[in-house]
């Protein structure tokens, strides 16, 4: 067994000559979440992850190799999630809208919840809005911002819009402190097809509250240190492909669409998450590889690629990334980060919008 965050290095084949582009402190850098078909570094050590064999993808016995090592929980969903939903209940629709198969023993073992403003009802003239959390299970304050949100916020808005939040996406996941769900499939790369169960079921959900046009979607997400030495790695083994080391960068960001991206909804999102916890700077104009745009934005082809951000027809999307691994930002804070984006995207959209 491996420590989750250990660094992780195999010796490779001598390499060939690599696509991969130099920073200018000359260091081997590609987009974050990108990776090679051939290995992307100069020198003879790469990181790399303990299963699978490198440039060949893994086979169905090397994917439940990894369930087997990530099988354990290491927190309860049914302690931090779904007791927190209890209370909800008095002020909201709370709803069952699926179970994740992920327990032969137990279908019931990963409910899936979401809530609902009283009176939700897309016919009443008043605008919906869409907030997923736990799209990836191990980015806690997606989860966590999500319930606090109708905790102490979302009633401010229940004049004015509709509002759906599905606070945790994928429950395996966030009781292993993983990223895949338990098939070794990225969830937030599933909504174009809706091929994970996690997509399928959010997509289906959604699909169901029958609303024509969704004025806005705020999916809550964190970038963290485990992204390089844990996911970025997992992610080349599987797929047989190679990376080379990119920089976690130390603060909030947005993505945006870059089919719509909303450069001033951007905008009032960092700003008001920057009197929460600081914004991240960009490293040789890039954000995880990509340009940044405008303060703290990055955008990504959300349909093309698959991200929840696209399980909506919203007019207004966009994704959070908060960054927990800084010692300048407590836990507390992160999920403060994520209410204040979600309070700054509506208060947006209410004004422009003459909402
Ligand atoms: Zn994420």
């Amino acid at each position: 067994m491996r420590a989750l965050a250990a660094p992780l290095t195999r010796v490779l084949a001598p390499p060939t000559r690599a696509s991969y582009s130099r920073g200018t402190r000359g260091r081997a850098r590609i987009a974050a979440m990108n990776t090679t078909k051939t290995p992307p570094h100069d020198g003879d050590v790469e990181p790399w992850y303990p299963i699978g064999t490198p440039g060949k993808p893994w086979t169905e016995a090397q994917r439940e190799e990894w369930r087997a090592s990530v099988e354990a929980p290491r927190r309860s969903y049914a302690d931090e999630v779904l007791a927190k939903l209890e209370p909800l209940k008095s002020r909201y629709d709370v709803f069952k809208y699926g179970a994740l198969p992920y327990d032969a023993n137990d279908p019931e073992r990963y409910p899936l919840f979401a809530v609902r403003t009283r009176g939700f009802d897309p016919s009443n003239g008043k605008p919906c809005v869409l907030v997923t959390g736990g799209v990836h299970g191990y980015e806690t304050s997606g989860v966590q911002g999500a319930i606090r949100f109708l905790e102490t916020k979302c009633e401010d808005f229940v004049d004015d819009f509709n509002v759906l939040v599905a606070p945790c996406v994928s429950p395996w996941g966030y009781e292993r402190v993983q990223r895949w769900n338990a098939r070794a499939v990225d969830p937030n790369r599933s909504f174009a097809d809706r091929s994970a169960d996690e997509s399928k079921f959010l997509g289906a959900m959604v699909d169901a509250q029958n609303v024509g046009t969704w004025m806005c979607h705020v999916d809550l997400h964190e970038t963290t240190d485990t992204d390089e030495t844990e996911f970025r790695p997992a992610k080349a083994a599987r797929d047989g492909e190679y990376i080379a080391p990119d920089v976690i960068p130390d603060g909030f960001y947005t993505v945006g669409d870059s089919e719509d991206p909303k450069p001033d909804f951007q905008k009032e999102i960092i700003d008001a998450v920057s009197l929460v916890t600081h914004i991240a700077p960009d490293v040789d104009g890039k954000i995880i590889g990509e340009p940044v745009t405008q303060r703290g934005v990055i955008n990504y082809p959300v349909r093309a690629l698959g991200l929840c951000a696209s399980v909506t027809n919203a007019r207004y999307v966009t994704t959070t990334e908060v960054y927990p691994d800084s010692p300048k930002c407590t836990d507390d804070e992160c999920n403060d980060a994520q209410v204040a984006a979600v309070v700054a995207a509506l208060t947006h959209v209410k004004r422009v919008e003459n909402i």
